[in-house]
C-alpha cells in the first residue's frame, strides 16, 4: 500500500481544486518520468502543468477525488509529492561540473545526496537548499536558507607571464590587470569565481583545489535577504557536515510560526550558530577567506 503525503498539496483559490507540487530532486527527470507526470496530468488534473522557480513542476486543477490516484501513479513514476509547508521543501542545484564549463563543484550529486537525507523533514520553519557550483549563483542558493556555492582561487605564475593579457578579457570583475608586463591579481576584487584559471595559452593561471562557501538564513520574496557567510570549507566531506550542522541547528534554534529564518537570526544568535558549525568541522577544513 503506497502513503501519500499530503504536503505538497495547496489549495487552490475558490478552494475547489488543488495544485500538487512533485518532489524533483535538483531538477532532474527523466524522459519517461517527464512523460509519466505529463499522463497523470492529462488524467488527474486540469490542461496545462507548470514549472516552477525551484525546479519543479505543479499539476494544477486536481478535484479532490483523484489525489489518492494520482498520488500512486507519481509515486510509480518515482516523482511523488513534494512539500510546502514548515519541511524541508525543496533542493536545487544548477549543472554544475557534469554540464557547466564555469563549475567548480559538482552540484547535482551534492544536492541528490542532501535531498535524501533532508526532503521533507520537519522543521520549524519553510527550508530551502540550493546549491550553485561558481558565484555566479545561477540557483539564487544565497537567497535560500541554506545555501552552498564552489568557488575557485586562481593562482598566478607571474615569472611565466608574457604579459599578453588574453586572461584579462575573462575577468568580470576587473581583478587581473598588467601592470609593467606581468599579470597582477587584485585581491579585493577577485570572488574566486574561476573563470580565469586555465585561460592563460601559457599555463601562468592554474587554481587550489574548490572551496565550499555555506551561507544561512537568506531569503526571497517580498523582503529578499541575502544569507550571511557561514562557513568556508576545503572539501566535499566538510561541506556536508556544515550542511548537516546547519540544518540541525535551524531544527533546534528557530522559531516556529510565521517568521521566516532570515527574519530572526540575530534573535536565535548567529554568531553561535557560526561557533557550533566550527566545532563539528575539523580544523585543517576550514578556509578562512575566499
Ligand atoms: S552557477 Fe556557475 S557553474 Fe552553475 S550553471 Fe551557473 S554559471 Fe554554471
Ligand atoms: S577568479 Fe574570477 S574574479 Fe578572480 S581573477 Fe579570476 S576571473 Fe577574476
Ligand atoms: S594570459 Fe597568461 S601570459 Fe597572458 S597576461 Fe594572462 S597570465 Fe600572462
Amino acid at each position: 500500500m503506497i502513503q501519500i503525503p499530503r504536503v505538497g498539496v495547496i489549495v487552490e483559490e475558490g478552494m475547489e481544486a488543488y495544485t500538487i507540487r512533485l518532489r524533483i530532486p535538483a531538477g532532474i527527470v527523466t524522459p519517461d518520468q517527464l512523460r509519466g507526470i505529463a499522463d497523470a496530468a492529462q488524467k488527474y488534473g486540469g490542461d496545462d502543468v507548470h514549472l516552477t522557480t525551484r525546479q519543479t513542476i505543479e499539476i494544477p486543477h486536481v478535484a479532490e477525488k483523484n489525489l489518492p490516484a494520482l498520488g500512486v501513479a507519481l509515486t510509480k513514476n518515482g516523482t511523488p509529492f513534494g512539500a510546502e509547508f514548515q519541511n524541508v521543501v525543496n533542493v536545487t542545484a544548477c549543472p554544475g561540473n557534469e554540464r557547466c564549463r564555469l563549475a567548480n563543484i559538482d552540484a547535482i550529486p551534492f544536492a541528490l545526496n542532501i535531498d535524501r537525507k533532508y526532503f521533507g523533514r520537519e522543521m520549524p520553519v519553510k527550508t530551502r537548499i540550493g546549491i550553485s557550483a561558481c558565484p555566479n549563483s545561477c540557483v539564487s542558493e544565497r537567497l535560500c536558507e541554506v545555501g552552498v556555492t564552489g568557488h575557485l582561487k586562481p593562482l598566478r605564475h607571474p615569472e611565466k607571464c608574457t604579459g599578453c593579457g588574453t586572461c584579462v578579457d575573462f575577468c568580470n570583475e576587473d581583478a587581473l590587470e598588467v601592470i609593467n608586463g606581468v599579470i597582477v591579481l587584485n585581491d579585493e576584487r577577485c570572488i574566486r569565481c574561476g573563470a580565469c584559471v586555465h585561460t592563460c595559452p601559457y599555463g601562468v593561471i592554474t587554481a587550489e583545489d574548490p572551496v565550499y562557501e555555506i551561507t544561512f538564513g537568506g531569503r526571497r520574496g517580498r523582503h529578499p535577504k541575502v544569507g550571511r557567510r557561514l562557513v568556508i570549507v576545503n572539501s566535499l566531506e566538510a561541506a556536508e557536515q556544515a550542511v548537516d550542522e546547519a540544518m540541525y541547528r535551524i531544527y533546534r534554534q528557530a522559531v516556529g510560526g510565521t517568521r521566516l529564518l532570515a527574519d530572526q537570526l540575530d534573535e536565535i544568535g548567529f554568531d553561535q550558530i557560526v561557533k557550533s558549525v566550527l566545532a563539528k568541522l575539523p580544523e585543517d577544513s576550514v578556509v578562512e577567506h575566499l
